[in-house]
């Protein structure tokens, strides 16, 4: 057994009843397969990578991504308030008085909130529309979390709407919608200043660009 890696040195004694236990083992690798291939951009291959990896892994490091799996599914959730990843009913921006009441920066996915924070250019609070307007993908305007959105500037505090969509067709699509559905609304709508890459997520954009374009951000006037 080499020194200091106990878990690998069990791995040969699956390759010495592998062949008897190829058939039972190919139903559940297969299994784990078909499940990871149903991830968000985890094409066959990759999916048969990080099986084979899974299976060939500490038997620990496995206990622990089982675990940290079931409790994910059983202590996250989404935010009442902004839509964002949380453990409580608020999130923590939403919970954090300090943060700007006034503004609230409209993003399609957690990730992007995320993405906003890093540059620290905003202080506000966000709203998640959990996707973006795709006519294709079947995503219309009432998929999305606008209807919280407009109960939340109800009572006039917030005069500021940031629409930080992605710079993508369907971010554009989005942003144009929602400006022209909240411009009756007696409410700033500013969008990130232009220099964003044009067609990726705005999760990709470097901080110093993103946190660029939030500062020089303008106000939409159609
Ligand atoms: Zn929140």
């Amino acid at each position: 057994m080499p020194p200091g890696r106990p878990g690998r040195a069990a791995y040969p004694v699956v390759s010495e009843v592998g062949h008897r236990l190829a058939r039972v083992y190919e139903g559940v690798v297969q299994d784990l397969i078909d499940e990871l291939g149903r991830l968000p951009n985890v094409g066959p291959k990759s999916a048969q990578r990080i099986a084979f990896h899974i299976l060939q892994a500490d038997p620990a490091d496995v206990t622990r991504l089982a675990e940290v799996l079931l409790e994910v599914k059983d202590k996250a959730r989404f935010c009442d308030r902004c839509g964002n990843v949380s453990q409580d009913s608020l999130c923590r921006i939403c919970a954090d008085p300090r943060r700007d009441q006034t503004s609230i920066c409209v993003v399609e996915e957690a990730k992007d909130v995320v993405a906003v924070e890093r540059t620290r250019e905003f202080r506000g609070l966000y709203h998640v529309l959990g996707g973006a307007i795709s006519p294709m993908d079947g995503v219309g305007p009432e998929d999305l979390r606008i209807a919280e959105l407009m109960s939340r500037l109800s009572d006039g505090t917030v005069t500021e709407i940031i629409i930080a969509t992605d710079p993508n067709i369907q971010g554009e699509a989005t942003a144009t919608y929602l400006s022209r559905f909240l411009k009756h609304m007696g409410i700033v709508i500013t969008r990130p200043a232009s220099g964003l890459p044009v067609g990726g997520d705005l999760e990709y954009a470097d901080e110093v660009t993103l946190g660029r374009a939030f500062e020089g951000r303008r106000a939409v006037n159609d």
